[in-house]
């Protein structure tokens, strides 16, 4: 077992590796530190003892040699010939990474007779395409899609590979990660390279969203990541011709074992708030037949959605499809307005890329206020009527 130890001979009694320990470890007893039992060994009191007074028998893990990893892959994910606009966002992403990084920017597009969408690929960013058609990855399935993603990833070796989170892409990307040997960052809100060591740096909501932790990951290959709908801007404009590499799925029907029964289409189609141009939600403020007939007709008047806090959605008021927030859907809309929001951290991950936010809440040191470019304190019982009496006086037609 590693273990850490203090020479006393060296140690000025300066207490910094007392302050650095995470775990209270270290404690000041007559006069000198010790190290107590709880020690984990992390190691963080060896980098600030600037006497070397702290040493350890811990072995450094050596960081492997990866440079012939290359490559910054995005899975597109498509649905019956279309394909999920969170590919096409993630890979504006990858397109950044990979010119900061000279690496080609690869699209992975599994499927039967789905080849046409390659060229939307290419046309939002990718220099290649990796195209698996196979019959048995005519429909989605967990094993099948592992297995010819895993032979992508083993015979060309991607530096970075993007998932979109979605329901499937949360279902594939940890068994992924888990076959090729990877660590995944799941849910990430943003991504960036380090400057000094050129890993990718992936930021993620923590501990109930209330901190961000940004993830790094020295040891494996690929560096895998899912994120979320709506969270990474959609780049277009590149040439809608690239690099078509056909690849065997290298699958046959034993490699599913899981057998589909039935198919059935959801009664009632999950809205997608990520394309709404404006969109009204409601907070807990709101939570009334009134208050949702009052802020459903503001949202009618601008053409938009209405949307809820989580707050709402616990209390029934709202389907959960119109949930914004870390646990709903991420908006970007050009305008959105929260009544009766507090702006808690939880809600504010999912709204924070609107353009311009508006918000009414009664109480002036509401969070919400901290994002809104405009603030309304008040009573949104009164505000709301005006504003919509406003908006209808100004619609074409009207006197006013
Ligand atoms: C792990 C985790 C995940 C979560 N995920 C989400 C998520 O995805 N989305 C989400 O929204 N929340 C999420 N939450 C919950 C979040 O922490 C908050 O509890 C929630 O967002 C609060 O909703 P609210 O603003 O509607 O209600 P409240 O915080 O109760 O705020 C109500 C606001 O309405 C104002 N108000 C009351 N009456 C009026 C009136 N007549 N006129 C004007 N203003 C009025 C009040 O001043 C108050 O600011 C999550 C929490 C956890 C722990």
């Amino acid at each position: 077992m590693p273990s850490v130890w203090i020479d006393y001979d060296l140690c000025d009694g300066c207490t910094l590796c007392i302050k650095k320990c995470p775990y209270g470890a270290v404690e000041l007893q007559e006069g000198r530190p010790r190290i107590l039992d709880n020690c984990t060994c992390c190691g963080l009191c060896l980098e600030v003892c600037k006497q070397g007074a702290l040493q350890t028998d811990i072995q450094q893990r050596a960081i492997p040699d990866f440079s012939s990893w290359s490559g910054i892959w995005v899975f597109a994910e498509q649905h019956d010939g279309r394909l999920a606009d969170v590919g096409l966002e993630l890979l504006g992403k990858a397109r950044e990474i990979g010119d900061q990084r000279s690496e080609e920017v690869c699209a992975l597009l599994l499927g039967n007779g789905v080849e046409d969408l390659a060229g939307t690929l290419f046309s939002y960013g990718a220099d290649r395409v990796y195209l698996v058609q196979d019959p048995l990855l005519g429909t989605y399935s967990t094993e099948g899609y592992t297995a010819a993603l895993a032979r992508l990833v083993d015979a060309y070796q991607p530096e970075i590979l993007l998932v979109g989170a979605t329901d499937l892409g949360r279902d594939l990307a940890p068994r992924l990660a888990r076959r090729v040997g990877a660590g995944l960052t799941a849910d990430c809100t943003g991504l960036k390279i380090d400057a000094e060591e050129g890993i990718l740096l992936q930021t993620r909501p923590a501990f109930g969203g209330n901190i961000m932790a940004t993830i790094a990951n020295r040891f494996s290959r690929p560096q895998m990541a899912t994120v979320r709908p709506g969270v990474m801007e959609k780049k277009t404009g590149f040439p809608s011709e690239g690099v078509l590499c056909r690849e065997e799925a290298g699958i046959t029907e034993q490699t599913i074992r899981v057998n589909r029964l039935e198919t059935r289409a959801e009664e009632h189609e999950p809205i997608d708030l990520s394309k709404a141009r404006v969109i009204v939600t409601a907070g807990r403020g709101a939570a009334s037949k009134e208050g949702l007939a009052l802020l459903g007709e503001l949202a009618r008047a601008l053409d938009g959605e209405l949307a809820g806090t989580r707050a709402l959605i616990e209390e029934e008021w709202l389907p959960p499809d119109r949930q914004i927030g870390q646990t709903g859907q991420t908006v970007r809309p050009e305008l959105y307005i929260g009544c009766g929001v507090s702006g808690a951290v939880q809600h504010r991950a999912g709204m924070s890329g609107s353009r311009y936010v508006i918000a009414v809440n009664k109480d002036s040191r509401a969070p919400i206020f901290q994002v809104a470019d405009w603030g309304l304190v008040g009573d949104l019982f009164q505000i709301i009527p005006e504003l919509i009496n406003t908006l209808s006086d100004k619609a074409p037609g009207s006197s006013g």
